[in-house]
C-alpha cells in the first residue's frame, strides 16, 4: 500500500532519476523551448529532496501519512520552482496529497486515481492545454485514465505500473505533434520531432514508483 515509506521512497526515486536524465531533459528543452526545463525539475526535485530530508530528521509526533512527503513537494514547486512547469508540478502534487490525505489508509488505487485526474485537471484549469497540444497533459491524462480503468482495490504498485505505460506512450506520441500551448508552441515547426520534455518528465514521475510499493 501507499505508506508514508514508500511515497518518500517514490519521491527519492524521481529525484535521482531527474538527475540522471537533466542533459536530455534539457537538451529538448533547448530544441523546442529556451532550454531551462531540466534545471528547473532538478531544482525542484533536489528542494524536494532536502525537504524530505528535513521530515525524516525532524522528531517528535508529526503525522506521517503517505500525503505529508507530497505535501511538502508541492510546497516546494508552488513556492520556488520557476518555468511554467515548476507551478504546474506542484498542483500535481497538491492534488495527489489532498485525495491520499482523504483516503482510508493505507490509501491505495483509488486515491491514486483520484489524485491523479485531480492533478491533470487543476493543471488544465490553469494552463488550458488540450490533449494533442504537446505538454504534460499528453501524459497526465492517459495516466488518469489507466489508473480509472483499474479496480479500485488493484495492487497500486500494479496500477502505477499501468499509469506509467500509458503515460510513457502518450509522451512519446508528442514526438509529431506541434505545439499549440507553452513555450514550445511559439518556435512553431521546430517542435516538431521532439518529444515534450514535460510529458517524458510526467511518465518518469509514474515509472519511479511502481518498483517501490511492495
Ligand atoms: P518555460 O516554457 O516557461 O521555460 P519549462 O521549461 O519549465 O517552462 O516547462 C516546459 C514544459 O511545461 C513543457 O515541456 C510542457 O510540458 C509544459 N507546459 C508548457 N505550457 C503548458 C500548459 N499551458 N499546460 C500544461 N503544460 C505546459
Ligand atoms: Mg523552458
Ligand atoms: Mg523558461
Amino acid at each position: 500500500g501507499l505508506s508514508h515509506a514508500a511515497v518518500l521512497d517514490w519521491l527519492t526515486r524521481f529525484a535521482a532519476t531527474v538527475r540522471s536524465v537533466e542533459p536530455e531533459l534539457t537538451a529538448l528543452d533547448q530544441k523546442a523551448g529556451d532550454g531551462d526545463f531540466g534545471a528547473n525539475l532538478v531544482t525542484g526535485m533536489d528542494g524536494v529532496r532536502r525537504a524530505l530530508e528535513a521530515l525524516v530528521a525532524s522528531t517528535g509526533n508529526g503525522r506521517r501519512g503517505p500525503d505529508v512527503p507530497l505535501d511538502a513537494a508541492a510546497r516546494v514547486f508552488l513556492d520556488d520552482v520557476g518555468g511554467t512547469s515548476g507551478p504546474l508540478f506542484g498542483l500535481l502534487f497538491q492534488e495527489l496529497a489532498d485525495a491520499l490525505g482523504m483516503a482510508a489508509d493505507p490509501p491505495g488505487t483509488a486515491a491514486l486515481a483520484l489524485g491523479t485526474a485531480a492533478g491533470a485537471a487543476a493543471i488544465q484549469r490553469v494552463g488550458e492545454a488540450e490533449v494533442g497540444d504537446k505538454t504534460m497533459v499528453d501524459a497526465l491524462v492517459p495516466a488518469a485514465r489507466a489508473l480509472a480503468s483499474c479496480a479500485p482495490t488493484a495492487d497500486p504498485a500494479h496500477a502505477l505500473h499501468v499509469a506509467a505505460v500509458a503515460a510513457h506512450r502518450g509522451a512519446r506520441a508528442t514526438t509529431d505533434l506541434r505545439a499549440r500551448r507553452g513555450r514550445a508552441s511559439y518556435t512553431g515547426d521546430h517542435a516538431r520531432g521532439v518529444p515534450d520534455p514535460g510529458a517524458l518528465a510526467v511518465a518518469l514521475l509514474f515509472a519511479s514508483a511502481h518498483a517501490e510499493l511492495t
